[in-house]
């Protein structure tokens, strides 16, 4: 199924002037008049970014922090805009919001983590924008839940803005790890995959939470074709307001993007095309070939489903997941698959085996009956 966006592509509204990757730049927080206007301009010297971010209205988790220098910043970054000519973006939450955005000539306006998950938050700024010709990007929830991600689009993009793209901050996660938010790719690929002419702008800032990673997520995201990056930048990251660990200095920003290799999703080149051709075809005879001994894996899981029942026996053996889990790990380990791929493979074969029994042992016998008769 395929998303029913109607979208227009990112060179009509950001001017990338040979740009590449689109870079978007700028505080966390507009913080001082000096702060934000002398952050632009060092940006702006890099040559290397498209726009200027700066949030001003901040949803924080604790009452009592920062919360934004509110509307007094769209004065400061209509004076960064006029100085250097980068176009600008902040954050919106409320009706309110957008139309101090929009009354100050802002270029960009973004749907922040917090506000894509609340339904009525998304539809409160649509409602706003209804007859604005402004481009909107919507981060993706806090939460993994790529419903609400479309939902938030499709908002959007049902009160007619066009210009419309997603970013990628990553997303909340129980489990302890190296980012602040799990990027979680194939929720991003997801969406790609919904929409493949919506573009995805990555935050490798939000991501990981953490300078010294910037580099490596944004690079990740450009190998899985996402346009561009959202990368927050502050003149002096160690003073900064908010996100203090995951700016960088306008130099820093500067050397990241200079050390991304940029690669093409398809190129020109007949004899590089032929061999990936080549090669493609043999993923697909594999691929057909997994998918038929998973259907004979699947035949016998049924044969063994009704001998279960026919003996009043339970459909899961704890022994025997144990045992299977631990030969094949080591016997792919040994081909060189990585533990972790092989007992996610694995825990799907053998939920699908479960699911597959369990309706076996419900069926009552008259269903039975009646199946097997519709076979003959
Ligand atoms: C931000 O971009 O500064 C921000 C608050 O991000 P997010 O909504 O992704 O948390
Ligand atoms: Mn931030």
């Amino acid at each position: 199924m395929k998303l029913n966006l109607d979208i227009q592509p990112l060179n009509s509204w950001i001017n990338q002037a040979g740009k590449q990757p689109l870079v978007i730049a700028g505080p966390c927080s507009a913080e001082t008049e000096d702060q934000l206007v002398a952050t632009a301009h060092l940006l702006a010297k890099t040559g290397k970014v498209s726009a200027l971010r700066a949030g001003i209205w901040k949803p924080r988790t604790r009452p009592g922090e920062f919360e934004g220098i509110g509307s007094i910043g769209l004065e400061w970054l209509k004076r960064a805009k006029e100085e250097t000519g980068l176009p600008i973006a902040v954050e919106v939450a409320t009706a309110k919001h957008v139309e101090e955005a929009l009354n100050a000539g802002v270029d960009i306006l973004w749907v922040g983590a917090r506000s894509t998950v609340n339904p009525f938050t998304v539809q409160e700024i649509a409602d706003a924008l209804r007859g604005v010709d402004v481009p909107v990007m919507v981060k993706n929830p806090v939460n993994p839940d790529l419903s609400l991600w479309v939902g938030a689009l499709e908002r959007i993009n049902n009160a007619g803005i066009t210009k419309l793209a997603a970013i990628h901050r990553g997303f909340s996660s129980y489990e302890k790890s190296a980012f602040r938010n799990e990027p979680m790719w194939d929720l991003a690929i997801g969406l790609k995959t919904l929409a493949p002419h919506l573009p995805i702008i990555n935050d490798p800032s939000h991501i990981t939470g953490n300078r010294d990673l910037i580099g490596y997520i944004s690079q990740k995201a450009l190998d899985l074709d996402m346009q561009g990056l959202m990368i927050e930048s502050h003149i002096d990251p160690s003073v900064a307001w908010t996100d203090a660990a995951q700016q960088v200095t306008p130099a820093a920003l500067a050397d990241i993007i200079d050390h991304l290799a940029l690669r093409k999703p398809e190129v020109r080149n007949v004899e590089v095309n032929d061999k990936l051709a080549e090669l493609r075809s043999q993923i697909d005879k594999i691929d057909d070939l997994v998918i038929q001994k998973m259907a004979e894996r699947m035949k016998i899981v049924e044969k063994i489903g009704n001998y279960k029942k026919d003996n009043n026996i339970t459909i899961l053996q704890v022994n025997r997941w144990d045992e299977i889990l631990h030969k094949r790990t080591s016997y792919a380990k040994a081909l060189k698959l990585s533990t972790e791929f092989t007992e996610k493979l694995l825990e799907l074969m053998h939920s699908e085996s479960i699911r597959k029994q369990t309706e076996i042992m419900n069926k009552s016998e008259a269903g039975q009956a009646a199946e097997k008769l519709t076979h003959v």
